[in-house]
Order: structure tokens, then C-alpha cells, then sequence
């Protein structure tokens, strides 16, 4: 199964989170990492008493299921040294599962596609470079589309 990894860090030297993250997924079992984007940095979403977000995506080939990735995903963040704090508030490592094949998941723990993806430029745009603008987002259209549509705050791109 193709996925996509959104990845998100403002805390703790952000860019070094973020390549300690990718090579947490290339060491993952039953994934293979296969592509990644750029870095790409933002304003925060949520409370804006905290420094910019840096964030990239990657696209991995898994024979996991959606939970054992999330799992996963999870298990990397806490490696890392994440903590729930305020809600969007400041974190060292954020990783949302995107997307999962074409299918539509919905549970309690997770519901896929990530319910962000349409409204925040910061997915959308380095989900476009990684698997170009025809990408379908299942009951949502493609990720071209919806970039033309995303009203933005300013994003730059910081490192190829
Ligand atoms: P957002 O999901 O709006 O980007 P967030 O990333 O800050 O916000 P978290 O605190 O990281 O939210 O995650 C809260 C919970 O969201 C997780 O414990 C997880 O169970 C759930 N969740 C639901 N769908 C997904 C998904 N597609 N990817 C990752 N987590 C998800
Ligand atoms: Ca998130
Ligand atoms: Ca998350």
C-alpha cells in the first residue's frame, strides 16, 4: 500500500527532528520509505504564541494496517520525546497519516484521509512535489485542485 506521512516540528531543532523522524519510517518495519519532500516553513495554526512550524511529507510502501501504522507513528513521536500539551500547540514531532491507498477510514483513533488535509497549504504543498498535482484524495478531489482553492499563509520552502 502507497501512504503518505505528514511531518511536523517546532521545538528542539526542528529540521533535526524532522530527519530523525525519516529515518525512524526507513528503519520501520514493514515500510519502506520511497520518496520524502522538501522542508517547507509556516506560521503556527492554532495558538500563535509558538515558534514556526517546519514540515515535509514522505511517501512510504507499507503492508501494515492503518492502526499498526498509527501505531507506529506513534511510537516514533514518543521516541522522540513528544508530549501532549495544548491542543495544535508546540511539539518536537508530529506525524499524521495522510493518506492510505485510496481508502476511506474511519475510527476512533483515526480517520483517513487526515481530516486537515484540504484546508492546510503546509500538507498540500509538499504533498503535490512528492507525488505530483493528479493525486486523487479519496471523496475530496485532487491535490492540484485543492491547492488552487487553499487560501494560504505564507510558506516557504527552506531546503530541497
Ligand atoms: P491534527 O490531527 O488536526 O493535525 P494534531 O496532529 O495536533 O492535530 P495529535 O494530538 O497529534 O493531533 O493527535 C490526536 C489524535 O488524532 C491521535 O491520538 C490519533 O489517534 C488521532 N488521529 C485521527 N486520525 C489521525 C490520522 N490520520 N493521523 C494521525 N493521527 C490521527
Ligand atoms: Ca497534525
Ligand atoms: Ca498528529
Amino acid at each position: 500500500m502507497l501512504v503518505y506521512i505528514g511531518l511536523g516540528s517546532n521545538l528542539q531543532e526542528p529540521i533535526e527532528q524532522i530527519e530523525c523522524a525519516l529515518a525512524g519510517l526507513e528503519q520501520m518495519d514493514g515500510g519502506w520509505l520511497s520518496n520524502f519532500s522538501s522542508l517547507y516553513r509556516s506560521p503556527p495554526m492554532g495558538p500563535q504564541n509558538q515558534p514556526d512550524y517546519l514540515n515535509a511529507v514522505a511517501e512510504i510502501e507499507t503492508t501494515l494496517a492503518p492502526l499498526e501504522l498509527l501505531d507506529r507513528l506513534q511510537q516514533i513521536e514518543g521516541q522522540q520525546g513528544r508530549v501532549r500539551g495544548r491542543r495544535w500547540g508546540e511539539r518536537i514531532i508530529d506525524l499524521d497519516l495522510l493518506l492510505y491507498g485510496d481508502e476511506i477510514f474511519d475510527h476512533p483513533r483515526l480517520q483517513i484521509p487526515h481530516p486537515g488535509i484540504a484546508e492546510r497549504l503546509f500538507v498540500l504543498l509538499p504533498m503535490e512535489e512528492v507525488a505530483g498535482p493528479d493525486l486523487e484524495i479519496p471523496g475530496l478531489g485532487r491535490v492540484g485542485e485543492l491547492l488552487k482553492k487553499c487560501k494560504g499563509d505564507e510558506i516557504t520552502k527552506v531546503r530541497q
